[in-house]
């Protein structure tokens, strides 16, 4: 880190700053070139300059500071040189593994996920999603089966082998949650709960964590990161769309965030085109565009009879259409087809 000082700084405001910064870990020495003054930091610990550089700022003697340090220390693209793998049975993500989940919004009964879960083994997907606890926006929607659905969840994987996928909404049911899932979901309204971040980072399964609707990558790199400190670097980043000022699909997908993230952090990146569209006669464009980008997997809501389902109706594909998407993504991963970005390529060379 370079902190850039104003021409004419008294000898005992160095002094100050210098002792604010060995206050934040840093070693540091006063440099003079020509008519400019420096001083030239070097973190003692490696930690980032989380507040240092705010503190900084706040002296009017002080113009610019540059901080070079990784922003994310465990989750950052420069830890460990190679793209990461998060695995839970069959599914897989990242470093050339494509990680297929499907399923309800919702999870409303055994007959039908049952269903769902048998059809989701015929086009090759290795996950079953479905919501037991529903973060819902109107506190008199339909909320979930609780554990009744964690059950029913359950049963599904003893059937199938499916990886359970689903969410955790309330940090008092982390155990509940970590004993039926085996990839515990986070969704785009809890991205910032960081009391929750730190529980998921200590319940010992991978971790899906969706953007919040209004948040930069980096916000959603640093909720990473707060797992990760936890204790759980298993984690998969999903890009779900993002709040734009256009109200012709639900969301916006952020396909850019897919290469963009993926060039940050050494973690798998997957999407969801499901609630970006909110539309399934858009679902199919929009897992292409997010296949095509280089995406670690993807994340699509699927129900037999999307008309009748409780929840999320409009934008769940039916069978049909999700076998053609399965086809195509398959195909396309296969052949190559998609960008490689990164460490390594996220599928041999063409
Ligand atoms: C979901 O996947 O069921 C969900 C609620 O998604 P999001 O958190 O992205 O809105
Ligand atoms: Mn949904």
């Amino acid at each position: 880190m370079i902190v850039v000082l104003r021409a004419g700084i008294p000898a005992s405001e160095v002094e100050r700053l210098r002792e604010v910064l060995r206050g934040e870990g840093y070693e540091c020495e006063f440099e003079s070139v020509l008519q400019e003054q420096f001083l030239v930091c070097r973190s003692v610990s490696g930690a980032p300059p989380a507040d240092a550089v705010s503190r900084l700022m706040a002296s009017e003697w002080v113009t610019k500071v540059f901080a070079q340090e990784t922003r994310y220390p465990r989750i950052g693209i420069e830890r460990g040189g190679s793209r990461s793998r998060v695995a839970a049975g069959n599914l897989q993500f990242g470093r050339g593994e494509f990680g297929m989940i499907v399923g309800p919004c919702t999870v409303e009964d055994e007959a039908t996920l049952l269903e769902i879960a048998r059809f989701a083994k015929t086009i090759g997907a290795g996950g079953l999603r479905g919501g037991a606890y529903k973060p819902t926006t109107s506190p008199y929607s339909f909320q979930g089966h609780g554990q009744a659905a964690l059950k029913m969840l359950e049963r599904a994987r003893e059937e199938t082998g499916l990886a359970i996928v689903t969410e955790l909404i309330d940090v008092r049911l982390v155990e509940q949650a970590a004993c039926a899932a085996d990839v515990i979901q986070i969704g785009a309204r809890s991205m910032q709960n960081f009391p929750l971040l730190r529980e998921v980072g200590q319940a010992g399964k991978p971790v899906l964590l969706k953007r919040g609707m209004g948040c930069k990558i980096h916000e959603w790199l640093c909720a990473a990161e707060y797992i990760a400190d936890a204790g759980n670097e298993r984690i998969v980043l999903c890009e779900r769309g993002i709040r734009s000022f256009d109200d012709a699909t639900r969301a916006c997908l952020d396909v850019s965030a897919i290469p963009a993230s993926q060039s940050l952090t050494h973690l798998p990146v997957i999407f969801d085109p499901s609630h970006a569209s909110g539309n399934r006669n858009l679902v199919e464009a929009l897992a292409l565009a997010g296949t095509a980008a280089g995406a670690d997997g993807v994340m699509i809501e699927v129900h037999p009879h999307p008309e009748r389902a409780i929840k999320d109706g409009a934008q769940s594909v039916n069978f049909e259409q999700m076998s053609r998407i399965a086809k195509k993504i398959w195909a396309m991963r296969e052949n190559g087809l998609v960008a490689e970005v990164g460490l390594e390529p996220t599928t041999p060379r063409v």
